[in-house]
C-alpha cells in the first residue's frame, strides 16, 4: 500500500485515478491546484506524486521545479499526467525533472502498471530520462 498524491484539477481524471489507486490497494490523497499540491507533498511526504501539467495556482512544471529543489521532497518519484501527446513534450517534461510520464486520457487497463515501477523502486527518482521511459 502506497500513499499517492494526485494533483489534478479535472474532476473526472482525478476521480478515475483515485478509483484505480484504491482498487489496487493504495491510499490516494488529492490536491486540485499546484500550490495545494506542493503543500500536501510537504505535509504528507507521499511515496509517489502524480501531477497534471495544466493546473491553476502553479502549473505542473512549476510544481516540479519547486519539489525538485526541495531536499526533503526531491527523491519522491514525480510523474507528469498530461494530454501533451507529442514525443517532444514528453522529453521536455523529463528534462524539467519529472521522473516519468503518463498520458491522458487515463487508460484504466494500463494505469497501475505504468506507475508501479516507481513504487517498487524499479525506476528510481533522478535516473536519466532515457531510463525513465
Ligand atoms: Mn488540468
Amino acid at each position: 500500500m502506497a500513499h499517492v498524491l494526485v494533483v489534478e484539477d479535472n474532476p473526472a481524471s482525478l476521480e478515475l485515478m483515485v478509483y484505480l489507486l484504491k482498487a489496487f490497494g493504495h491510499a490516494p490523497l488529492t490536491a486540485c491546484d499546484g500550490l495545494e499540491g506542493i503543500e500536501a507533498a510537504r505535509c504528507v511526504h507521499p511515496d509517489l506524486i502524480l501531477c497534471d501539467i495544466q493546473l491553476p495556482g502553479a502549473d505542473g512544471v512549476e510544481v516540479c521545479r519547486r519539489l525538485k529543489c526541495d531536499l526533503a521532497l526531491r527523491n519522491i518519484p514525480l510523474i507528469a499526467v498530461t494530454a501533451f501527446a507529442m514525443v517532444g513534450d514528453r522529453e521536455k517534461l523529463l528534462g524539467e525533472g519529472f521522473d516519468g510520464y503518463v498520458s491522458k486520457p487515463i487508460n484504466p487497463q494500463t494505469f497501475i502498471d505504468q506507475i508501479t515501477p516507481y513504487l517498487t523502486g524499479e525506476i528510481e527518482s533522478g535516473v536519466p530520462a532515457t531510463k525513465a521511459a
